[in-house]
């Protein structure tokens, strides 16, 4: 990864503007660095060098040749406080696009270089601002999509995952200790605790990892959102129960059948939830070659979704293909929505033994509260995940989470197979070096740099 090496080797100072793209009331040019004081004064008519540190000036920006740019609000500050641990000045102009670029460029030619996607957020990790969790937990707050993703990235960043991964290191770092006195002096045995004392420790830790490690299908839906598809035969109201769900008109209504020939998908959220709704072609077999395609899709679909909305006519008995699609591959993930319960009176409806059903009128706008309820139940199966409980939900501490706890596996087996203390002190090192990847004591240059690219440039 060059940036890290530039990094080091120059301390440069980088700057970005930290804003989103677009039009709006401010946008806020970042620089850090140890020149980023002396290169902002070059820009700016303040002398920013004899302020305090984080105190707001208001003063005007400047090109280096001297034509005035804007007016600005600059804050200064001075390492190692500072969200990268080196000098911040983050200048505050109008919210114009081009008048984001013509600041940045302004401190650009006084001496900055641009900044690479999560350079920030790298230079407080390699400061030690933050450990490698906590900035990765940085983007997940940016990302947050719901309440509950939002709160697991802010126990992240807290430290609240990293404490917990240091707490496995402490007890196995004990454990370890009582290991290696035995590798010194094998003929005395295990010393300072018993052998079950010792086994009983590594089956708690082991037990305590699994726990953690349980939380991330959970913690991925919390982060990603749950892929809803809607299935069912032309007509049935697949359009119209997907433009109530969110809440506008987005699928086109009809009634010739099979006219949604396609993907759509939205993004919706209600209560604390986030969701990807994706309505399908009907699945109508048919010589039609673009509703080929819409079927083989809707079943592309089905397999990727996490949950299935199969929709029904309440107003009519069922046909082939849809008793065929309640007996097929997806039922553990189908929910039955019987719609159009506005045109019968509200008589029993076929029994579908053991699969979850709601009644809804997408047209009248019925029973969409209980539709919302169903889906909760179905998603939060173990029930909703509480706000205490600490989740991951990144695929990367899943696997440094996996890997440790095989070697922490493996030192317990090996002690009750008698294995020599030797190898067993191999494996937990291991399993003690698998856990700093999560917090960045022991990561290579290649993690670093995939973690950071997937930043925003500005962070
Ligand atoms: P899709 O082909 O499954 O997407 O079905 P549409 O949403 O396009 O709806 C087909 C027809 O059924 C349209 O004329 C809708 O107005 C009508 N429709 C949809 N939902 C309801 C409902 O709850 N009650 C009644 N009476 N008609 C509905």
């Amino acid at each position: 990864m060059e940036f890290v090496h530039q990094l080091h080797a120059t301390g440069d100072t980088i700057a970005a503007i930290a804003t989103p793209p677009g039009e709006g009331a401010v946008a806020i040019i970042r620089l850090s660095g140890k020149d980023a004081l002396s290169i902002a004064e070059k820009v700016l008519s303040e002398k920013i060098k004899s302020y305090p540190s984080h105190t707001a000036h208001l003063g005007k920006m400047k090109t280096l040749e001297g034509e005035i740019i804007d007016e600005v609000l600059i804050i200064a500050m001075h390492s190692p406080r500072s969200y990268t641990g080196e000098d911040i000045v983050e200048i505050q102009c109008h919210g114009g696009t081009l008048l984001a670029k013509r600041a940045l460029t302004a401190v650009l030619s006084a001496g900055a270089r641009p900044a690479a996607a999560g350079e920030f957020t790298l230079r407080a990790f390699l400061n030690g601002k933050l450990d490698l969790a906590q900035a990765e937990a940085v983007q997940n707050l940016i990302c947050a999509k719901n309440e509950l993703a939002l709160k697991a990235a802010n126990d992240h960043l807290e430290g609240a995952l990293s404490k917990r991964v240091k707490n496995f290191q402490i007890s196995l770092t004990d454990l370890g200790a009582v290991l290696e006195a035995w590798v010194d002096f094998p003929e005395e045995g295990l010393e300072f605790m018993s052998f079950e004392e010792l086994l009983l420790s590594l089956e708690k830790i082991e037990a305590q990892m699994q726990k953690l490690l349980s939380t991330f299908e959970e913690g991925k839906m919390m982060h990603e959102g749950f892929s809803l598809c809607l299935i069912g035969t032309p007509n049935v109201g697949k359009s119209s129960l997907m433009n109530l769900l969110l809440g506008k008109e987005r699928a086109i209504v009809t009634d010739i059948p099979g006219t949604t020939r396609d993907f759509l998908e939205e993004d919706f959220q209600f209560a604390d939830l986030h969701f990807r709704l994706i309505d399908t072609a009907g699945l109508r077999e048919s010589s039609e070659e673009i509703e080929q395609e819409g079927i083989r899709r809707s079943k592309i679909a089905m397999e990727r979704a996490d949950l299935i909305l199969l929709v029904l006519d309440a107003s009519r008995d069922l046909n082939s293909e849809e008793s065929a699609l309640l007996q097929g591959l997806y039922q553990h993930k189908m929910l039955i929505v019987w719609n159009k319960i506005d045109l019968i009176p509200h008589s029993p409806l076929p029994h579908l033994e053991n699969l979850p059903q709601c009644y809804v009128s997408a047209k009248e706008g019925l029973g969409i509260e209980e539709l919302k309820n169903a889906l909760r139940r179905l998603i939060w199966k173990k029930g909703a995940p509480s706000k205490e409980e600490l989740v991951i939900a990144s695929l990367r501490h899943k696997k440094a989470l996996e890997d440790a706890l095989l070697n922490v596996r493996r030192v317990a087996s090996g002690l009750k197979e008698k294995i020599s203390p030797e190898y067993l002190t191999i494996d937990l090192k291991k399993a003690l070096s698998d856990l700093g990847t999560i917090i960045g004591t022991n990561v290579t240059e290649d993690i670093l740099s995939a973690i950071f690219s997937k930043f925003c440039v500005g962070k």
